[in-house]
């Protein structure tokens, strides 16, 4: 999937303020007003209207749209894809996951897939150990900047946290 067409998907083509569809009327806007700055979590779609309406002070604020794209991401990244970059910036080692779970971080290049595991504990399916990247961090710092917590034990920080138990159990 390229950038643009994850854009459009994370609302659903339409709008990111108002709502309004339409290819034609659509528009894509860089959030920190640098045009070559063209990330995913730097650009948002928005209608000529709206567009119109940040730019010219008229009515819709940078505030607002940030925070229209902070709900975005959590949606687009999912809550447990963002648990994932959490846990993993925290202990530098990753975090071992389902890997159809985290596999649109991959794609995004927020994660990288480094080794198959088997199963973990009592899961009889492979899992996968991800650990975050560069631009995941950048990601997490921007976006979601955490309260400093207390430093976890080296021993503690080696292991991989697992993620999913208590998820609803996989239907085979
Ligand atoms: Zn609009
Ligand atoms: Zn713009």
């Amino acid at each position: 999937m390229t950038l643009h067409d994850l854009l459009f998907v994370e609302t659903d083509d339409s709008c990111a303020i108002c709502g309004i569809r339409g290819v034609g009327v659509l528009t894509e806007h860089h959030i920190d007003g640098n045009p070559s700055n063209s990330t995913y979590d730097n650009l948002i779609v928005l209608c000529h209207n709206c567009h119109h309406a940040h730019h010219k002070a008229k009515g819709l604020t940078e505030q607002r749209i940030v925070d229209r794209k902070r709900h975005l991401i959590q949606k687009t990244l999912t809550t447990y894809g963002l648990n994932a970059m959490k846990i993993a910036s925290r202990n530098g080692f990753g975090v071992v996951a389902m890997p159809f779970l985290l596999y649109h971080l991959v794609d995004t290049g927020y994660m990288t897939k480094e080794e198959e595991q088997m199963g973990y504990g009592d899961q009889e399916d492979a899992t996968a150990r991800f650990a975050i990247t560069e631009r995941g961090k950048s990601l997490l710092s921007k976006w979601f900047a955490q309260r400093k917590e207390c430093p976890r034990s080296g021993a503690a920080a080696r292991e991989a946290e697992p993620l999913g138990r208590s998820l609803p159990s996989q239907s085979r």
